[in-house]
């Protein structure tokens, strides 16, 4: 039985030591351990059975598997996935990762354990090893080609080590006949190897920069300069041999000079870990934020820039860096952005999502940027593509100061939830640009005495009698037919029909006499309210469709003095706008005077503080039943 720390899964909070149980019986793995030890048998794990199932989702398998048991297992001190040790084999090899060593369990349990948080093998495929990497130990991946590698890579490797990262090398094939092909000099193509130290050491007057590359198959090593028996460790002094750990045993770890080692080899993975997923209190740590979000369609799936009309609508976060690494004019960090559970979601036919980010100078004054911002200004930086990886990770430089990173799908519309953590040398701060919620309503103008009256006002006058009827007020059923007779005049706007409903709403927003109909004074405040909000409707339908986009709508809602949070734009986006997140003019007009209702109305009731309204039960409901 194997238990894994599943810390991999970011978290917005350090992961704690004590690992949440995953297993269906509810039993934690003492518990589990327990019953098998009292009833003397091995471990059967119902969630994941030794079946099909849990192999494939959608092929059929073309050979008959057989699950066996290992001779010994492994245990890790970092465990909260309970699998037992059935593995599947073929002809009694295993069928998936294996290593070398044939006793050596260890790389198939923890594939076997990652399997299972991911639903099925098959839902592994197309995943790579650092991916698996990373998901056990919640820390982020960064590729380096050799051939493209920075300056200063010795460093940035020099660095890694010291905080204790995970460095995988390997040589890339051209075919996947070339795999484990073994070239003249002792290295292994398309092969994992690790990297376990650097060191310089004096030879003949001059500093050379070494390597120690580990071979996991513990044996077939490297064999040209700096290996374990070549002619250059002659040269060194006896006490550097020492310090640099040099003997000739063959276990599969050799060093070799850094320039071959750029030459040899063509790839270069860190797995960065977080703070909490190193035991030893030494090692220079990553200083790490978490943010969570998503993209939502209608309000925060804005896609890349490519888009502008809808790109400023994604989520957008605040990146503050105030202090320079040692020694360095910038700051170093890197910006790993994950979308969530999209592999586990295989199974029902999502795929991963092509996503990336930009970074941009953060203007003066503060607040969710506009489109304008992004028609004018470039960004800083960004992720190298969009890709559809999990993750996309990218390492930068930049100086001091504030900083507004984008993330988001190639695609707009495209639904995730995302993740992106910020690894910095220093601590770096991130905020998220949510808007927060902020009703501006206008004063109701005062009444004009009748005989101030303008010529307009007067013409106003007539057809609020021809509507109004004898009675001299505007009943709902009135205000129902005038209304729908306006709106059909229009060419420049779609709507459906207003219903008597809405005009219901409608009076009782402007109602201020309080009998459920509209005089003369009332019905001239509505119009004139009507007429800006279809000035608002006309000037913010960028596309001249008659109709408002979601995107659109927020703009357009903010200019009538309704800033509202990512969370209300979305609400009103489901209750309001079609498939196509289209609303009419009739959705847009129902959507403005609910949203001018509920704000007013809170506005009469906060007069002590002015953020926050107490209500009983029976004062909530009487108030829902008015907005
Ligand atoms: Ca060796
Ligand atoms: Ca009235
Ligand atoms: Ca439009």
């Amino acid at each position: 039985m194997l238990y894994l720390h599943r810390s991999l899964r970011p978290r917005p909070q350090p992961v704690p030591r004590d690992a949440r149980t995953i297993h269906s019986s509810g039993q934690s793995f003492e518990q589990l351990r327990q019953s098998c030890l009292q009833s003397g048998t091995l471990f059967e794990d119902a969630d994941f059975p030794a079946s099909n199932v849990s192999l494939f989702y959608s092929e059929r398998p073309q050979v008959p598997f057989v699950w066996k048991r290992p001779g010994f297992w492994q245990h890790s001190e970092w465990l909260d996935v309970v699998i037992d040790d059935r593995l599947p084999t073929f002809r009694d090899r295993l069928v998936f990762l294996h290593s070398a060593d044939h006793n050596e369990f260890w790389s198939a349990l923890l594939e076997k354990a990652y399997a299972k948080l991911n639903g099925s093998y098959e839902a592994l495929k197309g995943g790579s090893a650092i991916e698996a990497m990373e998901d056990f130990t919640g820390g982020v991946a960064e590729n380096f080609q050799l051939r493209e590698a920075p300056e200063d890579f010795f460093e940035i490797l020099e660095k890694a080590l010291k905080r204790g990262s995970l460095l995988g090398c390997s040589i890339d094939t051209l075919n996947a006949s070339e795999s484990e092909d073994r070239t003249p000099l002792g290295l292994i193509k398309g092969h994992a190897y690790t990297v376990t130290g650097l060191d310089q050491v004096n030879f003949h007057g001059q500093r050379i920069k070494l390597i120690r590359v580990r071979n996991p198959w513990g044996q077939v090593e490297w064999n040209g300069p700096w290996s374990d028996s070549s002619p250059e460790w002659r040269s060194v002094n006896l006490e550097e041999q020492k310090r640099l750990g040099h003997t000739a045993l063959d276990d599969g770890e050799f060093w070799m000079a850094f320039k071959d080692f750029k030459t040899h080899f063509d790839k270069v993975e860190i797995c960065n870990l977080t703070p909490d997923a190193l035991e030893d209190s030494a090692l220079h740590r990553w200083e790490v934020t978490f943010h969570q979000g998503s993209w939502v369609r209608g309000s925060t799936a804005g896609g890349c820039r490519n888009f502008l009309d809808t790109f400023w609508t994604n989520p957008q976060i605040k990146l503050s860096l105030t202090e320079r690494d040692e020694g360095q004019e910038g700051c170093t960090f890197l910006a790993a952005l994950m979308q969530k559970d999209r592999r586990r979601l295989k199974k029902f036919g999502a795929n991963m999502l092509t996503i990336g980010y930009a970074i941009y100078q953060c203007p003066d004054k503060d607040g969710h940027l506009s489109r304008d911002f992004f028609r004018y200004h470039a960004s800083l930086a960004r992720s190298k593509t969009f890709i559809n990886l999990r993750e996309v990770s990218e390492r930068f430089q930049l100086p001091p100061g504030d900083y507004i990173l984008i993330p988001s799908t190639f695609e707009p519309h495209q639904e995730a939830d995302f993740c992106l953590r910020i690894f910095s040398e220093k601590r770096a701060v991130t905020r998220d640009l949510d808007e927060n919620t902020d009703i501006d309503l206008p004063e109701l103008p005062k009444p004009t005495p009748q005989e101030e009256e303008t010529e307009e006002e007067q013409q106003f006058r007539t057809l609020f009698q021809r509507v109004a009827g004898d009675d001299m007020e505007v009943s709902a059923e009135e205000l129902e037919c005038v209304l729908n007779a306006v709106l059909q005049e229009s060419k420049s706007l779609k709507f459906k029909k207003l219903s008597l409903l809405s005009c219901r709403n409608i009076i009782s927003l402007m109602d201020t006499s309080g009998n459920g109909k509209l005089e003369f004074e009332e019905f001239r405040v509505f119009w004139d309210k009507l007429k800006h909000w279809m000035d608002l409707f006309l000037q913010f339908d960028v596309d001249k469709s008659g109709t408002m986009s979601s995107y659109e709508l927020r703009t357009a809602l903010k200019a009538a003095g309704f800033q509202l949070s990512g969370h209300l734009l979305q609400l009103i986006v489901l209750r309001y706008a079609d498939e196509d997140l289209q609303l009419d003019f009739d959705d847009y007009l129902n959507c403005l005077v609910r949203l001018e209702n509920a704000g007013r109305v809170f506005q009469s009731l906060s007069v002590k503080n002015k953020d926050f309204i107490h209500l009983n039960i029976n004062e909530f409901i009487s108030l829902t039943m008015n907005i």
